[in-house]
């Protein structure tokens, strides 16, 4: 009889189709292979060779593609990312091979580098090339186009002596990091913490560290040296990082270290920076890549490492297509691949808490930071006794704290978590709320560009002059307070202060960020005035003192996490203060002053939150004690939308130990002209909760135009 493969391609389908393999032709797991699929020929992937289970004539396979197949624990992380979140396989694949091109080799084409002598008749445009022209090599148009002028200019620099033409790649291998590049010298304290990390790493299985180390402790330094030690092993290492700390600084710290560029992936770049490192990573020559969550499923086929920075980060959880938590998928990558994999953080989640605290995963703590710089001080201002004056929003002990380091020549930070200036525009004359036209959301109003937005879906309009509802003019009037609104009343209480406002819409592109950045690590800022962008790792020398604007934001709403994130969240915003051998301090403003994550920041005492929050989660059964999916159902219309949650409710299949919640109208009732309604499901952690809502699933088919979305372990509560 003939062999038969199982053949997946990256496209929706569950599972992988059977079909012949002919007479000559072999093929093995992980193959690439051309396959008819329908009418088309499509490129998928032997997912297993065996006999079929049919006795139907089979199609067959045409033939298989000469590139490095994937690895088998590539293709176990496919399926069980697929199973685990109740995604089919095929979407998970099409995670994986997301340009085909990156499977053949780069194409070679004329690259140009200059020859290091003067050319003869240096015009300006020739002198533009040379200065502007690289990096090099590049080919003649991406030098020009960064010089300014026509490709011809750098083809006559060959003739003129000024450049050199060689064929060569057009995606070149990335520079190799060395792994014994001299580094800093640690502290006692750190270098004990690397040691055990380096320690993992040479078991050469699979282990899990929670690196737990408070803001600035050198968390970065210390998991380098286990990255250089699967270097020298010569595995491959990723370092996966919230998209937004994915920074010029970031990158160039680890070029410091290892003395080469590492690759970078990251959702905004080009198909061409893509193809080169997909194709890199795949061939198993790019060694380091540090990248945001998707990096994840790269096919690295000799992975010896993955670094999960800043674990906590909710940024980790894709909400959308395959719904996925990159971190946990991380631990599951490294027990599939057999290596280590580390978790870092200045405030852990509470399930990896838990997992380090009943021995799953080893627990380094890094206590201190590293020289004179000690940790902030942080203290509560109720806003009951210190109310700001009329419309304002600045309590006098922020105000005094500003003015008191900003006329020592330091810096402050104001935090608040509100793009924009006023988070509601509202009527005054009929009380008419400025709403999303499809979703239900607040417009926000942005003063900077006179528009009114919604965060949520990106719809904008110009501020209107007079009310949509009663027409009256001049009537809408702006209620609580975006970044916009402090940074104007901080400028009105210190006029001499250079105020500057961070947030995605004033620093929307990498080139952006990176200057303002630099403007305020040199000192040409006094006050900073910030949303989350300023949480993610940057270190400001002069930065003294942190006003947290409203320490009550993260607490409202219906997520089981709130206390957590609000936890996390402030001691990191806390942390950028005193960073360098100047002490820092930070107040947050609050209404809820007895709340047990605030008390917990003012006191120092981590310790006291975590045991808090740990009984209670228990005691509620919610994770890491419980288990927690959610399905949300969409569709065009509400009442269908209703019967379709209440249908999907019926067929729940009879089992112990779970608690169902639901369905009702989700928090967001209506998104993008979607109504949207929610169920909770609730098992005890025995329970295998993807398997039971797998089956569920399958009970249940939506009419067209109409979803049910299953989100395991649900971050957003939205
Ligand atoms: P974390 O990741 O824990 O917040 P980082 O690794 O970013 O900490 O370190 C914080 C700052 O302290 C960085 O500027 C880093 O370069 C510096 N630093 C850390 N350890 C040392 C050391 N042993 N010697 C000198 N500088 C250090």
């Amino acid at each position: 009889m003939n062999q038969t493969a199982q053949i997946l391609f990256p496209v929706n389908v569950p599972t992988a189709f059977d079909y012949a393999v002919p007479a000559g032709l072999s093929v093995s797991r992980g193959d690439f292979v051309y396959a008819p699929i329908g009418k088309q020929m499509k490129l998928g992937v032997i997912w297993s060779v065996g006999a079929a289970q049919t006795d139907k004539k089979l199609k067959e396979i045409v033939d298989v593609k000469a590139t490095r197949p994937l690895s088998p624990d590539m293709l176990d992380f496919v399926d069980w990312t697929a199973r685990y979140n109740g995604a089919s396989p095929g979407n998970v694949l099409r995670m994986v091979i997301r340009n085909y091109k990156a499977l053949d080799p780069s194409a070679i084409v004329t690259l140009y580098k200059p020859s290091g002598e003067t050319p003869k008749n240096l015009t300006p445009s020739r002198a533009a090339v040379l200065r502007e022209g690289g990096p090099w090599p590049a080919r003649a148009s991406e030098a020009a186009a960064r010089a300014g002028v026509s490709s011809g200019v750098v083809k006559g620099l060959v003739k003129a002596g000024g450049l050199i033409a060689k064929e060569g790649p057009v995606d070149p291998p990335f520079d190799r990091p060395d792994p014994d590049h001299p580094g800093r010298d640690l502290t006692a304290g750190q270098d004990e913490a690397a040691q055990d990390l380096v320690a993992q790493v040479q078991a050469g299985a699979f282990n899990v560290s929670l690196l737990d180390g408070v803001t600035g402790s050198g968390k970065t330094e210390v998991y380098f040296e286990a990255v250089a030690e699967a270097l020298r092993r010569g595995q491959q290492c990723l370092i996966l990082v919230p998209e937004i700390a994915l920074t010029q600084a970031g990158l160039r710290r680890f070029k410091e270290r290892f003395g080469a560029e590492p690759a970078s992936w990251h959702s905004q770049m080009g198909e061409a920076a893509r193809r080169r490192v997909w194709r890199e990573v795949a061939q198993g020559r790019c060694k380091l890549v540090v990248g945001a969550r998707s990096a994840l499923y790269l096919p690295f086929p000799n992975l010896g490492l993955i670094v999960v920075d800043e674990e906590h980060d909710t940024s980790y959880k894709q909400e959308e297509g395959v719904i996925y938590n990159a971190r946990d998928m991380s631990v599951v990558r490294g027990h599939l691949s057999g290596h280590s994999v580390i978790l870092a953080s200045a405030t852990p989640s509470l399930e990896s808490l838990h997992n380090a605290r009943t021995g799953k995963f080893a627990h380094i703590i890094l206590p201190e930071r590293p020289g004179a710089a000690v940790l902030p001080d942080i203290a509560l201002v109720d806003l009951k006794d210190n109310i700001p004056e009329k419309g304002k929003f600045l309590s006098q002990p922020l105000l005094d704290a500003v003015a008191e380091v900003t006329s020592r020549g330091e810096q402050a930070l104001l935090y608040l978590n509100r793009r924009g200036y006023a988070p509601l525009i509202i009527c005054r004359n009929c009380g008419e709320k400025l709403k999303s036209p499809d979703t239900d959301s607040w417009l926000v109003q942005h003063k900077r560009t006179g528009r009114a937005m919604c965060h949520l879906t990106g719809f904008s309009m110009r501020m209107p002059r007079e009310c949509p509802n009663c027409k009256a003019e001049d009537s809408l009037t702006s209620v609580g307070p975006g970044v916009e609104r402090i940074a104007e009343e901080a400028q009105e209480a210190f006029p001499d202060a250079r105020v500057e406002i961070l947030s995605s819409d004033t620093a929307g592109n990498p080139a952006e960020l990176a200057e303002r950045m630099r403007r305020m690590e040199q000192g040409e800022i006094d006050i900073l005035v910030g949303t989350q962008m300023v949480v993610k790792g940057h270190n400001f020398p002069r930065l003294t003192f942190v006003g947290v604007v409203d320490g009550d934001l993260g607490l409202a709403g219906g997520d089981p996490r709130a206390g957590e994130r609000t936890y996390q969240t402030l001691v990191q915003v806390a942390g950028r203060a005193g960073r360098a051998d100047k002490p820092g301090h930070a107040l947050i403003q609050t209404h809820q002053p007895e709340h047990e994550a605030l008390q917990a920041l003012a006191a120092g005492d981590r310790e006291m939150f975590i045991s808090v929050e740990l009984a209670m989660r228990e005691m509620l059964g919610l994770p890491p004690f419980g288990k927690l999916a959610a399905v949300i159902f969409w569709g065009p219309d509400p009442k269908k939308v209703d019967a379709l949650a209440k249908k999907f409710l019926s067929a729940a299949p009879r089992a112990d130990g779970i608690d169902i919640l639901g369905p009702s109208e989700a928090p967001i009732g209506r998104l993008r002209g979607l109504y949207r309604r929610r169920l909770f499901i609730q098992a005890e952690s025995g329970v295998n909760l993807s398997k039971y809502m797998s089956i569920w699933r399958q009970k249940v088919r939506p009419p067209t135009k109409y979803k049910i979305q299953i989100d395991i372990d649900p971050q957003s509560f939205m």
